[in-house]
């Protein structure tokens, strides 16, 4: 059987891409760091639109957590692998850089770039071996632009940017597509506590996003009509930014 995992999927974007993975028929494996209601949450949407999930809470940012939880899945899953990995979990510890701290720096790079490392590449020699595989990554207008008050997180996601280029062509004759999402403003958890009034004046289409919108891009990316693209960066920001 093919699985998809989805970090970060008890919340915000990570749970409509485990509800829009699903729907297309995939049994979804929810990781998380701590929220375990939140997940429980997403795993009962999901069985109440007739899929399947299971929950599989890891520190993305710890390589020792993640090879355990890795590990432990794949030993009671011997026929099975995780053909669709959607590297999702992300926070935001905002703070010029001037003012920044040593945590803050760190804990944004750990969890994006380093937890995307430590996830993706335990899971590639199932893909090279059953030649197929969709890795999708979570990145950010702030990874393209930059955004003051975010050289963490815009170092973190503009790294994960040049991760995937790489990768993807290192994948593409294995019919594994590495490619990125690049979210603007999305109403989520991570957004709630910012100006949204004003931030809606700078946004053209003058709102949010909602997170099934970013979910809609990553099903058509995860699905065989997206074979010939890879190694993109795809936004989805309302013509904030292009
Ligand atoms: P969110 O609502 O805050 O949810 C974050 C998710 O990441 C939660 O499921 C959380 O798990 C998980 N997580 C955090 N640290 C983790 C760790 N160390 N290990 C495993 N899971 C961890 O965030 P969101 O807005 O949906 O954002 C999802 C992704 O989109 C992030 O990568 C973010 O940078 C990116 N993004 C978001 C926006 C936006 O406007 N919202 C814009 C651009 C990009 P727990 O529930 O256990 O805490």
């Amino acid at each position: 059987m093919e699985y998809a995992l989805i970090t970060g999927g008890s919340r915000g974007i990570g749970r409509s891409a485990c509800l829009e993975l699903a729907l297309m028929g995939y049994p979804v494996i929810i990781n998380y760091a701590s929220n375990e209601s939140a997940a429980l949450r997403t795993k009962q949407l999901i069985e109440d639109k007739g899929g399947t999930a299971v929950l599989l809470p890891f520190d993305v940012a710890s390589d020792h957590e993640t090879e355990k939880a890795l590990e432990q899945w794949k030993s009671d899953h011997p026929d099975d692998y995780i053909a669709v990995l959607v590297n999702n979990a992300g926070i935001r510890k905002d703070n010029v850089m001037v003012f920044m701290e040593d945590d803050q720096w760190h804990d944004v790079l750990n969890i994006s770039l380093n937890g995307f490392f430590n996830v993706t590449r335990r899971l590639l020699k199932d893909m090279i071996s059953k030649r197929f595989g969709r890795i999708i990554n979570i990145v950010s207008l702030s990874g393209i632009k930059g955004l003051p008050g975010q050289t963490n997180y815009s170092a973190s996601k503009a790294g994960v940017i040049g991760a995937t280029k790489a990768l993807a062509q290192e994948l593409a004759s294995r019919r594994i597509t590495v490619n990125a999402i690049a979210p603007g403003f999305i109403a989520t958890d991570m957004t709630q506590g910012l100006d949204q009034d004003a931030l809606k004046q700078t946004i053209p289409a003058r709102r949010f996003g909602q997170p099934e919108e970013v979910a809609a891009l990553i099903g058509f990316l995860a699905s065989e009509k997206a074979a010939y693209i890879t190694g993109e960066v795809i936004s989805i920001n309302g013509g904030l930014y292009t």
